[in-house]
């Protein structure tokens, strides 16, 4: 059965169309960090099941997941209800591309998110290993409103020399505006953090976000000499759909 019913620990909401929440975490259920998993409702007995990034590190007794509220999602319309006790169907087999194996190790670690994409990031930024993979962690997350920067103030708790973050907002005022993957690409990100400019020979790629930034930043990567994991090699960047468009 792979499946096993969890009980929801806390809900945490941060803005109208997103929301966080803990549960169980089934027994013997293994992830590397980075990974995402199967996880659903079952309203009328059917199971409904979407995949998810785990928010929480592999060394914790909980799970914890970041989510998008759809209003007529089958499956987010009756998640952003959930409340604590509530049942949440996990599955026993977690997978996925951004973790530390899919990446060759490096000088600067540079993990470009837009929306829930931030989902599978927060797990690797409270992971002590990335900082003995890589010197520095750059975490980029775009969004449209201020509201929709979840996590803002635990990441900005966790940054130091070794963790950067540049959270932009396209749609509300905010100090940066820009979306991440114009910043990679126009350079103006390492200016703005004083770092040099991102070269695949020393430098890692991590991708999850709408299938526009992760196709806009796979296309100028490779035009720019990175080389994408797949299943002939780990090279140099790595890319996650953070959701799948129906025509897409
Ligand atoms: C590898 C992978 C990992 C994922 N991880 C997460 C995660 O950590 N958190 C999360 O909320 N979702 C995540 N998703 C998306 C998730 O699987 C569902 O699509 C989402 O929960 C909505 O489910 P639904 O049944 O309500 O609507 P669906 O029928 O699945 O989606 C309806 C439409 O809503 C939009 N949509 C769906 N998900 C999102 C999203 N996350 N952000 C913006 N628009 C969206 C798309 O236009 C989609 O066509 C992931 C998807 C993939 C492929």
């Amino acid at each position: 059965m792979p499946y096993t019913e969890q009980r929801v620990l806390s809900v945490r909401k941060w803005s109208d169309k997103t929301f966080s929440f803990t549960t169980t975490r089934p027994h013997n259920f293994e992830f590397e960090n980075g990974e995402f998993v199967t996880i659903g409702l079952r309203p009328e007995g059917k199971l409904i099941a979407r995949a998810y990034s785990i928010v929480s590190t592999n060394d914790t007794d909980h799970l914890e997941f970041l989510s998008i509220h759809v209003p007529d999602g089958p499956l987010t319309q009756r998640l952003a209800q959930i409340q604590q006790g509530d049942g949440v169907w996990v599955n026993s087999k977690a997978t996925g591309s951004l973790t530390l194996k899919y990446l060759q190790p490096g000088r600067n670690l540079y993990l470009l998110s837009t929306g829930t994409g931030l989902a599978p990031f927060v797990c690797l930024i409270r992971d002590p290993d990335v900082y003995k993979t890589y010197e520095r962690v750059v975490l980029v997350h775009t969004v449209r409103t201020a509201h929709e920067l979840a996590y803002k103030t635990e990441i900005e708790a966790l940054t130091s020399e070794r963790l950067f973050y540049v959270p932009t907002v396209t749609r509300d005022n905010f100090p940066t505006s820009a979306r991440g993957s114009d910043l990679f690409c126009s350079g103006e990100l390492f200016n703005m953090l004083g770092l040099p400019t991102a070269d695949p020979a020393d430098d890692r790629v991590m991708l999850c976000g709408n299938p526009n930034m992760n196709r806009q930043m796979t296309d100028y990567l490779k035009q720019h000499g990175w080389v994408m994991t797949n299943h002939s090699g780990v090279g140099n960047f790595t890319v996650e759909k953070a959701f799948v468009l129906h025509n897409d």
